[in-house]
């Protein structure tokens, strides 16, 4: 997937009731129909967004790579404070800082239902 406005190659794309809708990482949306509004759109068989849908290739490959992390080292990750997690991840899993922040970030915000998904 592409934008068109600016060819950023970072989208995403949420499937709501009325059509579909990207975001690229600048910011532009645009929406698409699905196949029975003459679009090429599957359908959904939920519309219930998913943490993995509105991450950004890059943040969802970094995500996955905590989610292994994690599963390396359970004990440790329930035990310790978020701050210990996040240093935990940078130094051990050489893992870039700013961009952990912010996945945390997007992460706390889904799971308080604050993101924007409209
Ligand atoms: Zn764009």
């Amino acid at each position: 997937m592409i934008c068109k406005e600016c060819n950023e190659i970072e989208v995403i794309k949420i499937y709501k009731k009325e059509h579909v809708k990207f975001k690229c990482k600048n910011g532009h949306e645009w929406y698409e129909h699905y196949i029975d509004q003459g679009g090429i759109h599957q359908r959904p068989k939920s519309y219930k967004v998913k943490i993995e849908d509105i991450l950004f290739p890059s943040e969802k490959a970094l995500y996955k790579k905590v989610l292994r992390e994690i599963s390396k080292n359970p004990s440790f990750y329930t035990s310790s404070n978020p701050t210990e997690i996040v240093q935990h991840l940078i130094n051990n899993c050489k893992l870039d800082k700013e961009k952990i922040y912010k996945l945390f970030k997007k992460i706390t915000l889904y799971n308080e239902k604050k993101i924007s998904i409209e």
